[in-house]
């Protein structure tokens, strides 16, 4: 397999990509045809025993009662919003920053999403300032574990529970970490999991995890999941079709057997880079932090970078063939598609503020030593002749 076909423009050094799928489903390639290969000679691309044996699978690993396949990570959160019964006239709890789908699942059920205010160290929903979005029409509660890590959920918890407020856990991006030794998708009353390609579990294509404890939530999913349909061409309510294909299901078995290994992997990264950049963290540079209470799975590692310089680091980091991301350049509350909403009802500084300064750098497993190396040289480089500059104005 060759990944390593581009070379950095400047000089003749190999690119340092964001991410590289190659490299986790390299070593394990035949293991993943044979699986593929049996769904192929079983015939049953839906349904198939992959599918079930994976959703037991999630469950044990999430500690929860219920795991159910869908589609996708968008799915699973329409899904687990379709299972409350939310719907026109009542209003969502999300954070501005993150990916579109957390907003959008309310959106789509005529529901309003409400967009509330992120702790700037974490960049998740900031527990002290929720209360100031929650009105009598609150119907749920999504906090996201951004980046890998979980969000204070107890805190989160406490505040949902005074008002009876369900909470839906956005684990897209998250699976494995723990808040306080629990496992994220078990905490909240559902939770929504995404095996997109980048996520820390990445499938050949699309597909999402519903968890919960509760039996009939689990039942509602599943029945809204399949045309609301109970029994075969009887229609209880109407729902979606969304599932998750065997074919992927065999696949996800095949890399859920090495997800410790990548996760200790991504720690490993995440601890390096923190050791290497830790003498240029200062007023420009902020690098990003796990809490003690928290088992961080870094499925990003999003430094900040302040005085309006991300850009210009992130331009030289691809000068020199690195690859980095923003995630996420425009807050959901800024969205086109999001300016019919009235505007938020609480000032979101902080989430504009990380939209202007965060950057995220490669940490996936295989990331070498030398490319580690290479990353932070480039941003001591680029720190040190901003610097200057900066003093000789
Ligand atoms: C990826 C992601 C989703 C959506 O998952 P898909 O499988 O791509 O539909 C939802 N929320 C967050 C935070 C995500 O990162």
């Amino acid at each position: 397999m060759n990944t390593r076909r581009d070379l950095a423009v400047e000089g003749s050094l190999p690119s340092v990509p964001l991410l590289d799928v190659g490299r986790g489903n390299g070593p394990l390639r035949q293991e993943l045809l044979d699986a593929i290969a049996a769904v192929i000679d079983s015939g049953r691309f839906l349904h198939g025993p992959d599918v079930a044996a994976l959703e037991s699978e999630i469950a044990t690993r999430t500690g929860c009662r219920h795991a159910i396949a869908c589609a996708s990570g968008s799915d699973a959160l329409l899904l687990a919003l379709m299972a409350l019964g939310v719907g026109p006239g009542d209003e969502v709890i999300v954070p501005s920053f993150t990916f579109f789908a957390t907003a959008s699942a309310a959106w789509r059920l005529g529901a309003r999403p409400v967009f509330a205010e992120i702790d700037p160290r974490s960049y998740n929903l900031d527990p002290e300032r929720l209360r100031e979005s929650i009105t009598p029409r609150t119907k749920a509660i999504i906090p996201v574990h951004l980046f890998g890590q979980s969000v204070e959920m107890n805190d989160i918890l406490e505040r949902a529970c005074e008002h009876g407020i369900p909470v839906i856990e956005d684990a897209a991006q998250a699976i494995g970490a723990t808040h306080q030794d629990r496992p994220v998708g078990s905490m909240g009353l559902l939770a929504a999991f995404s095996f997109y390609p980048t996520k820390n579990l990445g499938g050949f294509g699309d597909g999402g995890m519903v968890t919960t404890n509760r039996d009939d939530l689990a039942e509602r999913v599943r029945l809204f999941a399949a045309h609301g349909m109970n029994p075969r061409y009887y229609h209880r309510v109407v729902g979606i079709n969304s599932r998750l294909d065997t074919i992927q299901a065999a696949v996800l078995r095949v890399k859920l057997r090495h997800l410790d290994t990548w996760t200790a992997q991504r720690g490993v990264n995440a601890d390096r880079y923190a050791e290497l950049l830790a003498d240029q963290a200062d007023s420009r540079l902020v690098l990003p932090t796990a809490s003690a209470r928290n088992r961080h799975v870094w499925n990003q590692y999003t430094i900040r970078v302040r005085d309006g310089l991300r850009d210009r680091l992130r331009e030289q980091l691809q000068r020199q063939g690195i690859g980095s991301e923003i995630y996420y350049p425009v807050p959901l509350h800024q969205q086109d598609c999001f300016k019919t909403l009235e505007p938020s009802r609480v000032p979101l500084r902080e989430t504009e503020a990380a939209s202007q300064e965060v950057l995220s750098l490669p940490i996936y497993p295989e990331l070498t030593r030398g490319e580690q190396d290479r990353v932070a040289d480039c941003i001591r480089q680029f720190l040190a002749a901003t610097a200057t500059k900066t003093r000789a104005a």
